[in-house]
């Protein structure tokens, strides 16, 4: 056999699956079609570390309640951004109050610690910003904000450091029962292996019996807005929605805020504006930073082992909250595979992210004794957000490495300022084709085919 266990796709909880599974000693390889893990993952800063208050399934609420636990710890294990906010859940008209006061009920039902119904002028007294119209809500305390990215590079980089083999950039054509484990097909391998567990959304292949497709698909906008505001908002807040128009609003670092709008039909920019001016005073264009539209899923979200006797595992659907249970789901995994294949915990496993430097967050004092070792962190290149050559390089050679202008980006905050790349991202796809002996013509910004030049200016010998 090639390797003990397959895992397939390398979005979140294919690199989550892998650290946790990383700790025993087993022979894994994860594959993903993308040039980099977590491609899909939310394009937004922050995700909201959610409860399971607003999850009418109770298996997929208890994933998410179990998560919100984990997060905190976790975040602090791999250094990286988390913060505890509180949630507000509104209701405004006479029926929301009903679909409100029902929810709570359930929750308290259900054993959720931390929440409290709250009148009006309660609500008020948390977030001053909020108008007169607020009849109740629900106020948590269960929740937080953090970066997916962050935590999907963090599982993956341990992982890679603790031997889990990434195969980036390949796609799986199919898998195949064979008469002891399994086949699988890819476009450039056909790797042999005891264990498969899919997280990929295919379909077509042959071990799949039953094909199960997203139903509950809606649209969200996302704003991101940079306005000062007099009072800050301190919690996240969300209006409980009438099922379709659900409007949410998430304050990030430094004052900014990211403001969600879920809708059945996809709305333009002008109806999207015209609606969270309703929730944020005094909002003007200028105000708006980003704009995004994307893909809001309400649907099922299984870990499916019926076909575990034939060390099959996959895991079906996709949910607004499934950053918020991948720890969850990662560890309910492992311990069916541990169970299954009879695997004992490594020596030798390093639960540790090899450290990097942010510029931006170090005094000038770090700062100097860092570029007295290395110059390159002397040289900014990304001067919105104050992005270091040496910042870059380590995106590029740590394990796992960045590969793409968006694996970069998404590592550094490097082409992610108030311009926007156009004055850096030359130079940052010039270091990325430096770094990994690449033309600058194959520089691609996240996916195949994405390339950030058409091609030369034949007057030119170098670039
Ligand atoms: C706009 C938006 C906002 C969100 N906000 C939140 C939030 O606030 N809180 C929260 O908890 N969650 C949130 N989510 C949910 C969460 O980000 C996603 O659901 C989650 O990232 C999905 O991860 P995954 O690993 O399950 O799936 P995916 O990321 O889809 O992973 C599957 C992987 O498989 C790869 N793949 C597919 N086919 C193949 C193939 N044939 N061969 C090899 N690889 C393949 C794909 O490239 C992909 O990398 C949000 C999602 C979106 C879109």
């Amino acid at each position: 056999m090639d390797y003990d266990v397959l895992i397939l796709g390398g979005g979140i909880i294919g690199c989550a699956v892998s650290y946790e599974l990383s700790k025993y000693n087993l022979n894994i390889a994860l594959i993903e079609k993308d040039y980099d893990i977590a491609n899909d993952v939310a394009p937004i800063d922050y995700s909201i570390v959610y409860d399971g208050l607003e999850c009418e399934d109770i298996s997929l609420s208890k994933l998410e309640f179990a998560g919100s636990k984990i997060m905190s710890d976790l975040a602090s294990k791999f250094n990286i951004f988390f913060e505890k906010k509180g949630y507000l859940l509104l209701a405004d008209t006479k029926e929301s109050e009903k679909k409100l006061i029902c929810m709570y009920n359930k929750a308290l039902n259900r054993g959720m610690e931390n929440i409290q119904l709250l009148d009006g002028e309660e609500v008020r007294k948390i977030e001053p910003n909020l108008g007169k119209n607020i009849k109740k809500a629900i106020y948590s305390k269960n929740t937080g904000i953090i970066s997916p990215y962050d935590l999907a590079i963090s599982y993956g980089e341990i992982a890679c450091d603790n031997g889990v083999n990434f195969k980036l950039g390949e796609e799986v054509l199919d898998i195949e029962s064979i008469s002891k484990g399994f086949k699988v097909v890819t476009n450039k391998n056909k790797f042999t292996c005891n264990m498969v567990l899919n997280t990929t959304p295919g379909k077509n292949y042959s071990i799949d019996r039953e094909n199960r497709v997203n139903q509950n698909v809606k649209y969200l906008e996302y704003f991101s807005v940079e306005k000062k505001l007099s009072k800050p908002y301190n919690n996240i807040i969300s209006t409980i929605g009438d099922g379709d128009n659900k409007t949410c609003i998430i304050p990030g670092k430094e004052n900014k805020l990211l403001v969600g709008l879920k809708n059945y039909e996809k709305i333009s920019y002008e109806e999207g504006l015209q609606k969270i001016s309703g929730f944020i005073k005094d909002l003007s264009q200028e105000n708006i930073g980003d704009f995004y539209n994307s893909h809001f899923y309400d649907d099922f979200l299984i870990i499916d082992d019926s076909l575990i006797d034939e060390d099959y595992i996959k895991i079906i659907g996709k949910h607004y909250g499934q950053v918020t249970m991948t720890p969850s789901i990662a560890n309910i995994v492992c311990k069916t595979v541990v169970n299954k294949l009879n695997c004992r915990l490594k020596k030798d496993f390093v639960d540790k992210r090899r450290e990097f430097y942010k510029f931006r967050e170090l005094s000038n004092e770090e700062r100097k004794k860092i570029i007295k070792l290395n110059r390159k962190y002397g040289k900014v290149i990304c001067y919105c957000n104050k992005v270091t050559e040496g910042e870059i390089i380590d995106a590029i050679s740590r394990p796992l490495g960045a590969r793409t202008i968006e694996g970069i980006k998404r590592r550094t905050g490097a082409t992610f300022g108030d311009c926007r790349g156009t004055r850096c991202l030359y130079e940052v796809a010039s270091i990325l084709a430096r770094e990994t002996n690449k033309k600058m013509t194959d520089i691609v910004k996240d996916s195949k085919n994405s390339n950030i030049m058409v091609g030369r200016i034949k007057e030119f010998d170098e670039m």
